[in-house]
């Protein structure tokens, strides 16, 4: 048995196979060749290999999206063949005497910049397309096959670190744990397993090689320790371990149904944060109120292209119609910083996290905007939507956003298509300007939602993706505790309501505290709900101050 110690992100016990996760960019080195014929042999069995992964990936997309959603498997097999590359790889073997890896990735890259350079944007599009394929044929060249995970049982995930747009290619039936060697701990990696209610580890240096790959193991993200190919007497504690929890579960679901109301009488919402439709399952079955967030991000990151307007409607009708009645809070774009989309040919930046990002994009490139803003609008006519605008720092955005909405409203107006004309419009409140002006803003919106994550990487100044930086990342630090009750007070002198949608908002141990400062909302992941639920059922908020004043 050999034990590796991380950080634990979220807790639970699970036990299973490892699958050391394969990135799709394998980092090509040059190396000279004696046989360039067998180099090219190579070459064209990996062509072979890409082609057939794409052949599987167009059909199981034909079967789970339809066949538009799979044109693009397609359109990547003509690329694979496109005579011009192969022509170019095959030169260069030639001509170096180099091995293939290194010929295809001159060869992407020469594409790519190639299609970047053109006037027409659907060529630039073209230019993420030859990335994609290139690094296929490289990962085959590696005899890797495809990257992701491959096993057809569930499987603990263990990876360098995982990109948000990685993250939302995976089937997450097979996943049953998270496992990285870098990431953060309010990286969206770790959000992902908090909304699949899996442990999470992070920070562990575990190897990442083939020889581990498929090893026996356990993930302890109570104590933060992966055990590869435990001992008999381990298994048996930790099979202990997730018995005990399965039977405190089993305790929550007891409290389905009933209404989230402290001994003395205040009641509070509890809703579900989303990042796609497949989450829908959990909302429903750890019975949230609502959802209260809605990443609508990750429907534009598991995307090849923008989406259309029709590909978003129908996404947000479902989680409207899913939910029947209940509010679905749907936040606009949220992109750029750790969340990019190739497509979106954003600018390499030094500050992403203060960049272009969110909001800023929207109101900088509003036909993207309008286009979701049309969706959610139309999507409204099938149940209880509102929208929420990210990364806000001024009444100015809120009143050119406000002014964008009444635009599309209009343009619905007069195509004589339905959406529910009192829409309720939101803001989050994560930057510490948004903090400053709440009483400006409340006045222009119906409510607040604090995004405890951002709100406390702006406050601390500290990245909320650098490892490095944990220990220093303080959401309990009393800026943000002073903030939240700002913010609270502020939304309520205006007729506006206050909710947390941030990781914090699931803190059991701050969850008297939000009931003291009058929140009316915690948005959380779904499978936090049901244990803030028995917090909420426990407290009497007028005894909870009696004694913290005392
Ligand atoms: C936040 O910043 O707290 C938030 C909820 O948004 P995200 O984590 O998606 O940035
Ligand atoms: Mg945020």
């Amino acid at each position: 048995m050999i034990i590796f110690e991380g950080k634990a992100v979220f807790e639970g016990v699970a036990i299973g196979k490892l699958s050391i996760y394969k990135k799709t960019e394998t980092a090509v080195k040059r190396e000279k060749v004696d046989d360039v014929e067998a180099e090219i042999k190579r070459y064209e069995n990996a062509r072979e290999m890409a082609v057939e992964q794409l052949q599987a990936l167009h059909d199981k997309a034909v079967k789970e999206v339809g066949e538009s959603g799979a044109e693009i498997f397609e359109a990547h097999q003509l690329m694979v063949e496109d005579g011009d590359y192969i022509d170019s790889v095959e030169n260069i073997i030639r001509t170096e005497e180099v091995n293939a890896e290194f010929a295809v990735a001159e060869t992407g890259d020469n594409f790519r910049k190639m299609f970047l350079e053109m006037d027409d944007e659907y060529f630039r599009g073209r230019a993420a397309d030859v990335k994609d394929i290139t690094e296929r044929i490289v990962n085959c060249l590696a005899g890797g096959g495809s990257a992701g995970i491959e096993s057809d049982e569930p499987v603990i995930v263990v990876a360098d670190d995982l990109a948000p747009s990685e993250t939302v290619q995976m089937d997450k039936d097979k996943i049953l744990s998270f496992v990285t060697v870098h990431g953060s701990a309010n990286s969206h990696t770790s959000i992902l397993a908090k909304t699949m209610n899996i442990p999470a580890i992070i920070g562990c240096d575990i190897p990442l090689t083939d020889e581990m790959d498929g090893k026996e193991a356990i993930v302890d993200g109570f104590e933060g320790k992966v055990y590869i190919e435990p001992d008999t007497e381990i298994l048996e504690e930790k099979k202990k371990i997730v018995q005990r929890e399965q039977e405190k579960k089993a305790l929550l679901e007891q409290l389905k149904g009933k209404e989230n109301i402290t001994l003395d009488g205040q009641k509070i919402n509890l809703y579900a944060n989303i990042g796609n439709t497949k989450d829908l399952a959990l909302v429903l079955k750890n019975d949230a109120g609502g959802i209260g967030l809605f990443r609508s991000e990750f429907i534009y990151l598991g995307s090849e292209d923008y989406p259309t307007e029709d590909e978003q409607f129908v996404i947000y009708k479902q989680v409207a119609q899913t939910l029947a009645g209940k509010k679905v809070i749907i936040r606009t774009l949220d992109i750029g910083a750790d969340k990019q989309a190739d497509y979106f040919q954003l600018p390499h930046e030094e500050n992403p996290a203060m960049g272009l990002r969110a909001i800023r994009i929207c109101l900088t490139r509003p036909e993207i905007f309008k286009t979701q803003l049309r969706a959610i609008l139309r999507a409204s006519a099938f149940g209880k939507i509102s929208i929420m605008f990210p990364m806000i720092i001024s009444v100015d955005e809120v009143k050119k956003i406000k002014e964008i909405v009444s635009e599309v409203k209009k343009e619905l107006d007069s195509d004589g298509i339905s959406y529910d004309k009192d829409i309720e419009l939101g803001i989050m409140i994560e930057t510490p300007a948004a903090v400053m002006v709440a009483d400006e803003l409340a006045e222009e919106v119906d409510f607040f939602s604090v995004g405890t994550n951002d709100l406390t990487q702006y406050t601390l100044a500290i990245d909320r993706q650098n490892q490095s930086l944990d220990s220093f990342y303080d959401p309990h630090h009393p800026a943000i505790l002073r903030m939240l009750k700002m913010i609270v007070d502020a939304a309520h002198r205006h007729n506006a309501w206050a909710g947390i949608c941030g990781e914090l908002g699931a803190d059991l141990s701050l969850t008297r505290e939000f009931l003291a400062m009058g929140f009316d909302e915690l948005s959380v992941s779904p499978g936090r709900i049901l244990p803030i639920r028995k917090t909420v059922l426990e407290t009497n908020v007028s005894e909870y101050l009696k004694e913290k004043h005392s």
